[in-house]
């Protein structure tokens, strides 16, 4: 009886938190009630104390396996920018409404996604040094080279001649913005934030299928 009153109470809440988060996400009803479905599977094997959240690693094994993502620094930016409580895990509602961005975000959801992604120290803007650090990471590194640390200065130099609207020297979210509504593939300048299109169809498919 009891369980029967919990389980209910469950779907009641879940029902609720769709509603209150459902003008704001670009899922459907029936999205959403598989997203709910989908995130009980990922947490069905959680301990009380981290019950209905991921942590940091089920977070990161999900955007390895599920939406192939690699880079190290990238990844940890996306706990940060899910987990909006910054409480280091991700709930429910962080998930479903991250995921909205994630997979189905406008260009300007996306554009500030991807600008506090790279906004390492979340200081409001995007230094030399953290382009650098991303590019560092995220190139593959040519054997050839004698200094490859050269070729990835060149290139936050070129960045920086190119997306620093005001001269400062350092990107703001206006200078990162005004580069991007020029030319969209500068959203992922510096890494790869958001999942690759055909990975984004795949997984935006299992939420229309029914069990
Ligand atoms: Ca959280
Ligand atoms: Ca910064």
């Amino acid at each position: 009886m009891n369980s029967v009153r919990h389980r209910q109470q469950a779907q009641q809440q879940d029902a609720d938190l769709l509603l209150r988060i459902g003008k704001q996400i670009h899922f459907s009803e029936n999205e959403g009630k598989a997203l709910v479905n989908q995130f009980k599977y990922l947490t069905k094997d959680n301990k009380v104390a981290r019950q209905d959240k991921l942590d940091r690693s089920q977070f990161r094994e999900v955007l390895q396996s599920t939406f192939k993502m690699t880079d190290d620094i990238i990844m940890d930016r996306l706990m940060r920018a899910f987990d909006t409580d910054a409480d280091s895990c991700v709930n429910l509602s962080e998930w479903i409404l991250g995921l909205s961005v994630f997979l189905r975000g406008t260009l300007e959801e996306t554009i500030v996604f991807c600008f506090n992604v790279y906004d390492l120290n979340g200081d409001g803007f995007i230094s030399k040094e953290e382009m650098f650090h991303l590019l560092k990471n995220s190139l593959v590194k040519q054997p050839t080279e004698e200094d490859p640390d050269e070729g990835i200065r060149e290139l936050v130099d070129i960045s920086i001649k190119k997306m620093d609207g005001d001269r400062d020297g350092r990107l703001s979210l206006q200078d990162f913005a005004s580069a991007v509504r020029e030319d969209s593939l500068l959203l992922e300048a510096f890494g790869q934030c958001l999942p690759a299109p055909e990975i984004k169809d795949r997984f935006l498919a299992t939420l229309s299928t029914k069990l």
